[in-house]
């Protein structure tokens, strides 16, 4: 990975070298080149946010955006980057971590495109690729959080996992016949249908859990009062992920390198933080949404039971 300057690099005007590879996430029009394959809104091969908005903090657009309905993409124009910059970083200081609950990243694109309202800043697919479908500087309505103001503050990356609908027993949404996951030599591996699979950029990539509990693979723990049982994310996610959130820091210093940390347990919590909407830095959706009936705002248990928080927590503090 290149290190870069503390100060994002602005884009330079101008064509894309066809060898250029392409490694950069962007807000605001700065660029940091995070060293893992990412797929941007204005790349070939793309998935563009389908409906972005304004952040109410953040006055470089045209207040219009920040509310539905969604218009054309084209109309989402930031009219000051520089200062629009100075304004996000102020604004923005979580990076929130989902389960998709889909097959790939563009199975979950479809069902945020069938939406009126709802996207993610990213997409982190099984294997490894990283999609950015709008500029950091547009909100994403991904999680609420129990504030009602969880998308004001925050970055969303959706990565692809199934949780627990990979389990034929409690698949009420995927209708899945079998298990989703098989043991074989090489660990416990996902099933793709053939036609998902061709949704992948690497179309030979084995989706394996990263890790495994005992004979049965997949994990299981209590998240905001609900047994979550899931398989892991695969190595490829985990790889991509961390060099992600170096890059979101970068870009967005107030996302703090850090993740939530009971120091008396000595592990991450899972269930929604006391204060989580002060906190600085990267957590799931589960922290930040235990569940407002008042606002209408549902509980959630996601990045779930199997993500690997020591894994993130350890590579990020080296
Ligand atoms: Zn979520």
């Amino acid at each position: 990975m290149t290190r870069k300057a503390a100060e994002p690099s602005r884009r330079q005007p101008g064509p894309r070298r066809d060898k250029e590879p392409l490694h950069c996430i962007a807000a605001c029009g700065r660029e940091v080149d995070i060293g893992t394959c990412v797929i941007r809104w204005d790349q070939p091969g793309s998935l563009v946010c389908p409906n972005p908005r304004g952040r109410s903090a953040c006055t470089r657009h045209d207040p219009r955006l920040n509310d539905a309905p969604t218009l054309p993409f084209s109309r989402y124009r930031i009219h000051n980057p520089d200062q629009a910059y100075e304004e996000l970083k102020k604004t923005v200081h979580q990076f929130v971590l989902h389960y998709d609950v889909c097959w790939t990243s563009r199975h979950c694109h479809q069902l945020l495109a069938d939406s009126p309202f709802k996207g993610s800043h990213f997409y982190l697919d099984l294997d490894g690729t990283v999609y950015q479908t709008c500029d950091l500087y547009w909100k994403t309505n991904t999680a609420p959080a129990d504030d009602g103001l969880g998308n004001e503050r925050a970055v969303h990356v959706e990565m692809a996992n199934l949780s627990w609908q990979a389990r034929a027993e409690e698949s009420g949404l995927h209708l899945l016949q079998t298990d989703a996951y098989r043991k074989t030599d090489a660990g416990w591996l996902l099933n793709l249908p053939a036609g998902r699979r061709q949704e992948l950029r690497l179309q030979s990539f084995q989706p394996l859990a990263a890790r495994a509990y005992g004979d049965r693979g997949y994990f299981s723990r209590k998240i905001n009062g609900r047994t979550v049982r899931m398989w892991d994310f695969t190595e490829a996610q985990y790889a991509a992920l961390i060099r992600l959130c170096r890059g979101v820091h970068e870009l967005l210093p107030r996302v703090r390198l850090q993740v939530p940390w009971d120091p008396e347990q000595r592990r991450t919590p899972l269930d929604r933080l006391p204060g989580f909407s002060r906190f600085e830095g990267i957590l799931g959706h589960a922290h930040v949404q235990g569940g407002n009936k008042n606002k209408g705002i549902k509980r959630k248990y996601d990045p779930g039971s199997a993500f690997d928080w020591g894994r993130l927590r350890r590579a990020l503090s080296r």
